[in-house]
Parts: structure tokens; sequence; C-alpha cells
């Protein structure tokens, strides 16, 4: 059976989340985002979502155990290929992810490196709405939604993600290149990286991925 299992890298905003919803539809993937875990945790008011809230309104990382006991849970009934969206963001949850990987015989096909400069991110995170509702994900510069900052799917008001403000913005571009960008060089030395232009349009994007997941 062919391996069908992607990591997607990239700094907030390269569009990780977009696309992985995109690709894992078309082509039978599951996809596991952590953000989304959390951000349901947090607004269920559960124990992962009190230890998870102080650190995602810093826009810092949640720490490296919590979230590895995540992923295993996350990972235990897998029975198709999956795509990690926000995961792994540090060196230790890649090394625990390919422990883990390793014991269950899932080897990765490929880790997906969108490519988008700052400036651009920090345009591209301020102009972003998302429906609290259904979860629908608008960029009021480059995927507005048809009226007015109301959800096209169903009809609720947009909100602002509360991690979407300027400073938290730079707090979450520092992490990464501090904390996650050495994942890099780890996946290269590995021959799994792809790196993919993530300045086009979507449509463009979702196939210079899928050239990779089907090469
Ligand atoms: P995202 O939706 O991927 O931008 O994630 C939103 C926030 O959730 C991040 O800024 C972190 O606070 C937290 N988070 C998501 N994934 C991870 C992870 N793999 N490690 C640590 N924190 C994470």
């Amino acid at each position: 059976m062919a391996i069908l299992n992607f990591v997607f890298l990239g700094p907030p905003g390269a569009g990780k989340g977009t696309q992985a919803e995109i690709i894992a539809k078309k082509h039978g993937l599951v996809k596991i985002s952590t953000g989304d875990i959390l951000r349901e945790a947090v607004k269920n008011g559960t124990e992962l979502g009190k230890l998870a809230d102080g650190y995602m309104k810093r826009g810092e990382l949640v720490p490296d155990e919590i979230m590895l006991g995540l992923i295993e849970e996350q990972l235990a009934n897998i029975d198709k290929g999956f795509i990690l969206d926000g995961f792994p963001r540090t060196v230790k949850q890649a090394e625990g992810l390919d422990e883990l990987l390793q014991k269950k015989h899932l080897p990765l096909k490929a880790v997906i490196l969108l490519d988008v400069p700052d400036e651009e991110i920090i345009k591209r995170l301020s102009a972003r709405r998302v429906c609290p509702n259904c979860g629908a994900v608008y960029n009021l510069l480059y995927n507005p939604p048809k009226n007015d900052e109301i959800c096209d799917v169903c009809g609720t008001k947009l909100v602002q993600r509360k991690d979407d403000n300027p400073e938290t913005i730079k707090r979450r571009l520092d992490v990464y290149h501090e904390q996650t960008a050495p994942l890099i060089d780890y996946y290269q030395a590995k021959g799994l990286l792809v790196k993919v232009d993530g300045t086009g349009k979507p449509e463009q994007i979702t196939e210079a991925i899928e050239e990779v997941i089907f090469k």
C-alpha cells in the first residue's frame, strides 16, 4: 500500500490548515490539526484547554510533553494516511514523533514546507477571519466572504482569532523562527523535506502539493 503520511510545516498563516483541509478531503486522508484540537479544548473548558489557554493567548508553544501525549492519542487508531498540520513545532516534538511512528510502522512520505515571507504572513494574519460556529476560515484581502464579515456557509458573524492581533502575531513569528524553523534542517537531513512556494493562488499551491504527494 502506498505511504501517504505527511507533515505540513511553515510559519503561522502559511496556509497549512487550508491546504491540509482541501487535500485531506480530496484524497481521503485524515487531517490532524493540533491548533484546532487545542482551540476546541479551550472552548470546551477541558483540562487540556485550561493548560493550553495561556500559552496560546501569548503566542507561545504549549509544552512538548503535553503535545506529544495529544498526538499519541490522535494516532492511536489511525487506519489511513494522515496530514499533520501544526505538529511537530520543536525538534523535541519531531524526535518524539519519529519514535512514535517507528513503533507504529507508519513512516512519513514527505514533509511539505509552505514557504511564505514574514511581511506576507503579517498581512495575511491581520486580515484572517474565522467563523466561530462552523470553523470556516476567510481572508478579507484574498478570500473574503460574500457578505460583509458574515460566514458564507452558516451565516454567523465572523470573528478574529484571539492570537491574530499585531503583538501576538509578532511573538508567534519569533517563536516560529526560534523553535520551529530548525525542523527544516532536521527533515532535510532525513531526505523528507519538500519546499513549496506558499505565495501563489490557493489552487496553484494545492496542485504543487499534489505533485509531491503523488510523485
Ligand atoms: P495554529 O492554529 O497551528 O497556529 O496553533 C495555534 C496555537 O496553538 C499556537 O500558537 C500554539 O500556542 C498552540 N499549538 C498548536 N500546535 C502546537 C504544537 N505542535 N506545539 C505547541 N503548541 C502548539
